[in-house]
């Protein structure tokens, strides 16, 4: 048996979220750079996958709370506060 095909594209795609997450074994890992390295198909799809993750996580971080609303709140929080 080939040392791919134990590592079909169907593996692959199927493991693609838990890669961009790092979440496979290292072993698990290594086979998927294998494949990714021999397999335009899966390389394009890892791409695709990853740049849209990335995307996302750019898009989360700007629902963060502006440094200048943050300090506004502070502020308020410390005023409602009774001084000692
Ligand atoms: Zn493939």
């Amino acid at each position: 048996m080939a040392e791919n095909a134990a590592y079909p594209c169907e593996e692959v795609q199927a493991r693609l979220d838990d890669y961009l997450d790092q979440e496979l074994a290292p072993e698990e890992t290594r086979r998927m750079l294998e494949h990714l390295d021999t397999c335009a198909d899966c390389a394009a799809l890892c791409r695709r996958a990853y740049e849209e993750l990335a995307e996302m996580r750019a898009r989360m971080q700007d629902f963060q709370v502006p440094a200048a609303l943050q300090e506004d709140i502070l502020r308020t929080l410390a005023e409602s506060l009774p001084n000692e």
